[in-house]
């Protein structure tokens, strides 16, 4: 894993974007705060919290060493406190589901630098990309901009290096690449292949 890493460093990523799953919200198990705390590396730590009733655990994972932290607004009744929880230690990010409907983060807009719209449900990689995802990345702008907020929007799930150049025009300031990059290939490669996919 360090050395994957280092690799990534190198090719140009900007984060390390970790998904967290408690094998409850949804169905997988993967890592939780000692594995992130005990990954060394320069790049940013994004981790993307896919467990249940986060209020309580988020603060393990600042302890962790996390640099932007999201959670699922499906995962708590409150998903405000959540927030507020957090305040400042790190950026704050809320993510949705292909089947939550957007509105919901429009009261929470004052309080998080990240919107990250997943293109697939939770659990798997290798999903494809949810058709009604850029209808949703669209209204989730338009939220953005009427909150007058510097908040990013992102997107997780579904990216291929064949799609990547078309997600990008959907106005997203953050994409998440999990099988992109890691398909057993070389990692690197793949990652400046995204990359230039997404400046055409
Ligand atoms: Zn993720």
């Amino acid at each position: 894993m360090g050395d994957e890493l280092g690799r990534l460093e190198s090719a140009g990523a900007d984060f390390v974007h970790i998904d967290v799953m408690d094998g409850c919200f949804c169905p997988q198990l993967t890592v939780g705060p000692p594995v992130i705390a005990a990954l060394r590396t320069k790049l940013r730590k994004d981790v993307h919290l896919m467990i249940e009733d986060p209020l309580d655990k988020v603060g393990a994972y600042v302890d962790a060493g996390a640099d932007m932290l999201t959670f699922h607004v499906e995962a708590t009744r409150h998903p405000h406190r959540v927030l507020q929880a957090l305040g400042s230690a790190v950026s704050r990010g809320i993510a949705l589901n292909p089947g939550t409907p957007v509105e919901v983060v429009e009261p929470l807009l004052d309080d998080v630098e990240l919107v990250l719209v997943l293109a697939v449900n939770p659990g798997w990689g290798g999903q494809r990309f949810a058709p009604n995802t850029q209808r949703r990345l669209a209204a989730v702008r338009d939220l953005i901009d009427r909150s007058g907020r510097s908040v990013m929007l992102g997107v997780d799930g579904g990216v291929t290096r064949e799609n990547v150049g078309s997600i990008a025009a959907m106005g997203v300031d953050v994409i998440v690449a999990g099988s992109a990059v890691f398909d057993g290939g070389d990692a690197a490669a793949n990652l400046k292949s995204l990359r230039a996919g997404v400046a055409k």
